[in-house]
């Protein structure tokens, strides 16, 4: 246990310098770096209403109108990939969205691409991307939590950070990131952990940390779709009817968001043990955001019932890393090594 929470020590001082460098970052010399804005919507493209705001309503030219000092740090282009809410993201815009990144990359005329998007399923995305892109140049995804027309908006800040970090050479060879609240996080450790705050990202202890040039192993190129993977939430009395609607509906992986380490109550653990003899694959994680589930030292079985325990990752990075797994095997023990190290070893 101990090596983990170091590991957790050493990664939360690396974004704090990573991100205190970033502010540092005034001058630059020589051409300046070529960054390609991908626009995909969220609150920084937000606009008001009678109620509160509509999220992915303003265009990314508007946006980058409002942050005219971002041409000192970069040359930029830009493309409106799409403009919804992050709650509308989904698999088949993910895939299209790593298509488009790996894209981009290859094209060898950028050094780096800078994502706008919302916070709701920032990490997702970002943990998304990490897994299916293969070139080291950095990318980083940007939100903000009030709409582009607040007279507080937090948007053009959050840009000018994130394209001071992204053209520095310390940028290069890292995960993909997140940046909210002038703050930078990487992909594995990124969540949301408030609703409302302008600070609403947070870090959580990660088991391992895989730059996105890392050799997972997972190629979007040839996919057209992902396998259905779901989550089951887990809560004091919950019964089998969500775990059940999965199965039914034919389903290849399930992650259970289990209470404290990953726990199931009777029903649903003999629910998902029976699934797993009929071909299901089944992550175990946990509802809570720190300390991951492990089978060493816990209550559960999974070497006997095949379950696969999920580490550090959350319920919605379990679901990602199990689709991705699902497309490339369907042996147990390759997918438990993908949760245990992020790659096949
Ligand atoms: N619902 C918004 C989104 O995720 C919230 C945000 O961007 O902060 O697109």
């Amino acid at each position: 246990m101990k090596h983990r929470l170091q590991f957790f020590a050493f990664l939360t001082l690396t974004v704090m310098l990573f991100a205190t460098s970033c502010q540092k970052n005034e001058t630059l010399s020589g051409p300046l770096p070529k960054v390609h804005i991908i626009a995909t919507g969220g609150t920084i493209a937000g606009a008001s209403t009678d109620i509160g705001y509509d999220a992915g309503k303003v265009s990314i030219e508007t946006i980058l109108q409002a942050v005219p000092e971002l041409k000192q740090y970069a040359e930029l282009d830009y493309e409106q990939f799409c403009n919804i809410g992050s709650q509308d993201m989904n698999d088949s815009i993910w895939l299209s969205l790593a298509k488009r990144v790996n894209q981009v990359l290859e094209s060898g005329k950028y050094d780096a691409i800078l994502i706008t998007h919302g916070t709701d399923v920032m990490e997702e995305t970002a943990f998304f991307l990490n897994l299916t892109i293969h070139d080291p140049k950095p990318v980083i995804l940007v939100g903000a939590m009030r709409p582009a027309d607040a007279e507080d908006a937090d948007g053009p800040y959050n840009l000018l950070t994130a394209v001071k970090a992204i053209v520095r050479p310390e940028a290069v060879g890292r995960e993909v990131m997140c940046c909210l609240g002038g703050k930078i996080y990487e992909a594995g450790a990124a969540f949301k952990n408030d609703t409302h705050s302008i600070d609403a990202l947070s870090a959580t202890s990660v088991d391992w940390y895989l730059p996105h040039n890392a050799n997972t192993g997972f190629y979007t190129d040839n996919l057209e779709e992902l396998p259905e993977v779901g989550i089951v939430y887990c809560y004091g009395s919950n019964s089998t009817v969500a775990l059940e609607a999965f199965i039914n509906a034919g389903y290849k992986g399930i992650v259970l968001a289990g209470v404290g380490d990953g726990n199931l109550n009777q029903e649903t653990l003999d629910l998902a043990a029976q699934a797993v003899k009929n071909g299901v694959m089944i992550v175990r994680s946990s509802r809570i955001p720190f300390g991951g589930v492990y089978t060493e030292g816990g209550e559960v079985d999974d070497e006997k019932l095949g379950f696969i325990a999920s580490g550090s990752l959350s319920p919605q990075k379990s679901r990602i890393l199990l689709m991705l797994a699902l497309t490339v095997t369907q042996d147990i023990d390759t997918i438990r090594s993908y949760f245990q190290n992020g790659v096949y070893r």
